[in-house]
């Protein structure tokens, strides 16, 4: 018998706005798509929670015993700098400013995204395909919904028709919004003339001279309207119709509801089973985005190189940060939390470092069997992290009492308690086992603090060859000293 039999999961389902019990489509199997980064400039930790949302949930499945095939696209074309089907592609823009090719901007990025992943712990997903690996199975898609009449093409374009789609089914059905409402809220933006109607979506662009990413197709050389790539792609991998499909809450509209448009108008039947949307990462009461400057890099956290932080912070104690929220619920970042959240870490792995030195005796004084239900009864509820958080600490303070003599546990439930705790801190969270004094920033900061001090007492003996030394020596390796009456601080490039 598997995990998943036993346990039940609900998941509150974007689309009915409610809990639903998870039923999977094939027994013991789960298909779940997740929009991935479009890599045209470094991830801020906004962008990590999401994902990192979709990450324990991925481990969470997977603990219960689901065979998972998990796909997280790479958007490398199609995504304009305005989601009204306006502007430069964020990724050509990005290569004419920096004078490179554009799939340059993509390779850079994408190591990037993959680098900044593992740092958290992340599991790769099953498979990771590309906007532009894909562009003959959106081809294909474009001639279907232009066949079953639901697109036209004006001037080499091909755009969708939102109002002849709501004549058969509800355009606007996952984020509530109405077709009439849309009319009167959309604006005809420069370039969109061509639309019959504002709030048409572009399925194929056709490109302008100067446009570099382009693709040959019936209608003109062009590109992909960015909507339709999740569609191709999780068709392809997924099916016609799959379990999950998730992505931050910004992406509800227009994207995800243009991507049920495109699926319903190719198969005439609804793709997915449960939307999934994650919600935002905020700071100083806004949305943490590229566009506004209001964001902080996960590397900044981890050197601890940013004006909002007062030190650096090992990449679990911010994940551990973040899945103290719940997923569906707005976190703001602060440096008073991750504070608090370190605390709580290490807490949690100081007394996980404790088990192997437990003693057993004839009986237990805590029942462990309910409390290890209690953690799956939080998870299963729509994977609540903040709770199963809460569940884990009751388990720390049985650990702590059992060590210091005020608690009872017998050899069953040892083992139990153990595999309950590894399993849920590293498994299913994705936690890492790092010690106090390990992350490699705060070794950095005690060494330069030596060397501070050095260069101030070489100063103070007038020994200015070996103070310039220490100066110039620590710039070359990339650390910057910084002078000021307050006294010497340092930061890194
Ligand atoms: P993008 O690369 O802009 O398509 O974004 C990648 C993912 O990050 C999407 O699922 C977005 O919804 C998500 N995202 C963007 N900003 C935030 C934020 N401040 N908090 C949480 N998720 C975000
Ligand atoms: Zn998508």
């Amino acid at each position: 018998m598997k995990l998943f039999d036993q346990q039940q999961i609900k998941i509150y389902n974007t689309l009915s706005g409610e809990k639903e019990l998870f039923k999977p489509l094939n027994e013991g199997y789960v298909g779940m798509y997740v929009c991935g980064p479009t890599v045209y400039s470094n991830v801020h930790l906004g962008n990590v929670r999401t994902f990192m949302s979709f990450d324990m949930i991925f481990r969470y499945l997977k603990h219960l015993g689901y065979k998972v095939r998990y796909v997280r696209n790479i958007t490398d074309a199609g995504h304009l700098e305005n989601d009204a089907d306006v502007g430069e592609d964020r990724i050509a823009k990005k290569a004419r400013l920096e004078e490179i090719e554009p799939m340059e901007v993509v390779q850079r990025y994408t190591v990037d995204f993959h680098n900044i992943l593992n740092k958290f712990n992340f599991l790769p997903p099953s498979i990771e395909p590309t906007a532009t690996g894909h562009i003959i199975e959106q081809i294909e898609i474009i001639k279907e919904i232009i066949n079953n009449g639901f697109a036209y093409e004006v001037n080499g374009s091909v755009y969708f028709d939102v109002l002849k789609y709501n004549e058969s089914k509800p355009y606007g059905i996952l984020s509530k919004r109405k077709v009439e409402d849309l009319i009167h809220n959309t604006r005809a933006l420069d370039g969109q003339s061509d639309k019959k109607n504002p709030q048409d979506f572009a399925l194929w662009k056709k490109a302008e001279p100067q446009h570099i990413m382009r693709w040959p197709s019936p209608w003109s050389d062009g590109f992909p309207g960015w909507h339709l790539e999740c569609t191709a792609m999780s068709t392809k991998y997924l099916g016609e119709q799959f379990d999950i499909h998730g992505g931050g809450m910004d992406l509800k509209f227009p994207h995800h509801e243009c991507e049920i448009a495109q699926a319903e108008a190719t198969n005439n039947h609804a793709p997915v089973n449960y939307w999934m949307h994650a919600n935002m990462l905020i700071m100083n009461g806004k949305k943490m985005a590229k566009s506004t400057g209001n964001f902080i890099l996960p590397n900044e956290i981890f050197s601890g190189d940013n004006p909002h932080i007062t030190k650096a912070y090992s990449p679990s104690v911010a994940r551990f940060f973040m899945l103290q929220a719940h997923y569906r619920s707005i976190l703001d970042f602060t440096n008073d939390g991750l504070l608090a959240s370190e605390k709580g870490f290490f807490r949690l792995i100081d007394a996980i470092n404790l088990l192997d030195s437990l003693k057993a005796g004839n009986d237990s004084s805590f029942d462990i069997n309910a409390w290890q239900q209690k953690c799956y009864d939080a998870m299963n509820d729509d994977f609540n992290t903040p709770i199963v958080i809460a569940n884990l600490f009751e388990g720390v303070k049985y650990i702590n009492q059992i060590k210091d003599g005020s608690a009872t546990i017998t050899k069953n439930d040892l083992i139990v308690l153990k595999k309950t705790m590894t399993s849920f801190v590293f498994d299913i969270l994705g936690l890492e086992n790092v010690s106090k004094s390990e992350t490699s920033s705060e070794k950095l900061s005690g060494a330069v603090e030596i060397l501070i001090q050095l260069r101030q007492e070489a100063r103070a003996n007038k020994d200015f060859a070996l103070s310039d030394k220490i100066r110039d020596e620590l710039a070359e390796a990339g650390i910057q000293l910084n002078d000021s009456r307050e006294g010497t601080t340092f930061s890194t490039n």
